[in-house]
């Protein structure tokens, strides 16, 4: 879709009239399915009341498959039986997994390089997508026993790093579990839907969401219900599951030997994750790993802990930094710090992110639960509305190209749909006739970084001189999304419009994408589109004394003539160069060297007008000046 719209009570709703649908949280190492009526989301539980299903899945000798719980049973007897953090290799083609062969367990099968990765399993081989399916199959079942019927719809939450193969591959993974995606979320805006709405806060908000496989910071701003996301950042490969091998690394060093085998490090790897949550409210404890057959003990206290997890935890502040820095703001702006994630419990984490932030973190929503809930609100509005304030917006800016290859914006990413603006331009060259309207989407300053959605000519201008006409420019966006965009001719009334079609549009993924790029890039974009004003700048002012020159060099002493050259070819030579500064020095200068031919241009032109007046029409000209 070309935009997002999530708008209840007043788009239609896009899915009304279809049977209710869950929120999905697919995580790395848990997931969890909920439900939201009026506004109300809670998570759906199994018959003996657990939420959480972890995401683990066994292939067992039998054929049959366990997951969750039932799943981790096998992980004692069986580990080279079960598949765990499947969610990181969602979309990984053979040639990136090789950097993560060593921090996973798996068995790879052997691939061509470009197909997706594939795990081998006893004396089966499966993908990331058939093993997602089984997690999301269950979490359907675990619905449907819930409320009592058969659920086929959901919206279904991401990180915000996913990549377009591995959002398409959750895709997949839900269709082959029977379910159909009415969207994909990123992780932290449900975890800020869940709070805002639960609340009705305002203000701006960073949502740190450290879970088992990935961690996500955004700057979310909650305004009138309106959500709008400053800046995201975050890292695909960080979690609690480097946490635990962190501490397994530890417990292995101290019982030294040949390299562990497979099913030592999944052992330790196991401890070491019991270690890391006992500590989250104990100060020490012992915990066994297993090497050449014989066990052996390992004490483990919170300030060792904390010395091993530091460098991690550190990570995540720093990324923390950097996407303030993206979005302009100091912690001071920020009203309020959101906690999603299991691994937010560890109390390193709570210490660092409070004194980090300068305040004691929200938490008040389950960490593990609240970006489910989020997806089920979510969920709701799309199928049945709901009172609950969720504007539409734009998602990313509209605009049209300008000289120079620079974009101008004509409506601003986040703005609230239906919505149209109009600008004018005007033309470039004299006697210019035609003017193309190149329709672009994105964040960054310079044409060829967004994404181009349309192109039209419109023609028949009558020529005048360079800057006289008025094209204006309307952008339109309905409620459902559709960009019309239309260019008119004020003098002539002619007219030229295009409707953009969402099909043209950019998929979710993309959108991300670019939205990352520009947080990241919006500083060089600045200075480069300094630059490129100022060559504009300098060709407009080349231009226009060209064609002064033209009409009238006979009002220029060869001395002055020379001088104005002097400065044409200074200006000439830095609009090539790079130096924005050395551009408008130049620029200055021809002014300069031009002002008394300028004068004289002027006193000539008036004196010419003059002549084809009658008296009275001047006499009466004047008498308006004076009074
Ligand atoms: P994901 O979103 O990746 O599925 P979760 O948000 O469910 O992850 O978090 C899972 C992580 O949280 C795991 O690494 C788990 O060990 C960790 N975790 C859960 N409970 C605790 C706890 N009490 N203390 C420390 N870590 C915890
Ligand atoms: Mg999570």
């Amino acid at each position: 879709m070309l935009l997002q719209i999530h708008e209840p009570g007043q788009t239609p709703m896009p899915h009304a009239g279809d049977n209710l649908a869950v929120g999905i949280d697919l995580g790395t190492t848990n997931s969890l399915v909920a439900i939201s009526r009026d506004g109300k989301p809670e998570v759906l539980r199994d018959p003996r009341g657990r939420s959480l299903i972890p995401s683990i899945i066994a292939y067992k000798t039998d054929g049959a498959v366990a997951v969750g719980d039932d799943a981790r049973l096998v992980l004692l007897d069986e580990p080279e039986r079960v598949i765990s953090s499947i969610k990181r290799l969602m979309g990984r083609g053979t040639d990136d997994v090789k950097r993560l062969a060593g921090s996973l367990p798996h068995e790879l099968a052997p691939g061509r390089s470009g197909e997706m990765v594939k795990l081998v399993i006893g004396d089966r081989v499966v993908s990331p997508v058939e093993v997602s399916a089984e997690i999301l199959r269950e979490l359907r079942h675990r619905g449907e026993g819930a409320l009592g019927q058969s659920v086929t719809r959901a919206v279904v939450t991401v990180p915000a790093y996913f990549d377009d193969a591995a959002r398409t591959a959750t895709k997949d993974a839900a269709r082959l579990a029977g379910l159909e995606v009415l969207r994909l979320v990123n992780e932290p805006t449900a975890a800020a839907l869940a709070y805002g709405l639960d609340k009705g806060a305002e203000g701006t908000f960073a949502v740190y969401d450290l879970g088992g496989g990935t961690f996500d910071v955004s700057i979310l701003r909650l305004e009138k219900g309106v959500f709008q996301v400053l800046a995201t950042g975050g890292d695909a490969a960080l979690g609690g599951d480097d946490f635990d091998h962190a501490i397994a690394e530890h417990f292995l060093a101290q019982s030294p030997g040949a390299a562990p085998s497979a099913a030592e490090v999944k052992r330790a790897l196991f401890s070491a994750r019991l270690a890391k949550e006992c500590l989250s409210t104990q100060d020490s404890g012992e915990w066994w790993i297993e090497r050449d057959g014989r066990r052996s003990a390992h004490p483990l206290d919170r300030a060792t802990l904390d010395r091993l997890l530091g460098p991690l935890v550190e990570r995540t502040i720093a990324i923390c930094g950097e996407v303030l820095h993206d979005a302009r703001l100091a912690v001071e702006d920020l009203a309020g710090v959101v906690l999603v994630g299991g691994s937010t419990r560890v109390p390193l984490v709570q210490r660092r992110v409070a004194e980090f932030f300068a305040r004691p973190p929200l938490s008040d929503i389950d960490p593990d639960e609240v970006v489910a809930l989020g997806a089920a609100l979510q969920a709701e509005a799309l199928t049945r509305g709901s009172d609950t304030l969720l504007l539409d917006v734009t998602p990313l800016s509209l605009g049209i190209e300008t000289l120079g290859g620079l974009v101008e914006k004509i409506i601003p990413r986040n703005t609230a749909i239906p919505v149209a603006k109009a600008q004018e331009f005007t033309t470039y060259q004299d006697g210019q006739d035609a003017m193309v309207v190149h329709v672009v989407q994105g964040e960054r300053e310079m044409v060829d970084q967004n994404r181009s959605l349309a192109r039209f000519t419109l023609a028949g201008i009558p020529p005048m001189t360079a800057g006289a006409a008025r094209v204006r420019v309307e952008f339109a966006v309905d409620a459902d999304g559709l960009l019309t965009v239309s260019a008119r001719e004020q003098t002539t009334g002619r007219e030229q419009r295009v409707e953009v079609r969402p099909t043209y549009g950019l998929p979710p993924e993309d959108m991300e994408r670019m939205l990352r790029e520009s947080m990241k890039h919006a500083r060089d974009d600045l200075a480069r589109r300094l630059l490129t004003e100022a060559r504009v700048e300098g060709e407009r002012a080349l231009l226009a004394l060209e064609g002064a020159l033209r009409k009238d060099s006979q009002l220029l002493s060869a001395p002055e003539r020379s001088t104005i050259e002097t400065a044409v070819a200074r200006l000439r030579r830095s609009v090539q160069g790079e130096d924005r500064d050395d551009i408008m020095q130049a620029i200055t200068a021809l002014d300069g060297a031009c002002q008394d031919f300028a004068q004289r241009r002027m006193d000539h032109g008036v004196a010419s007008a003059l002549k084809g007046l009658t008296i009275d029409r001047v006499e009466r000209d004047m008498a308006g000046g004076r009074g």
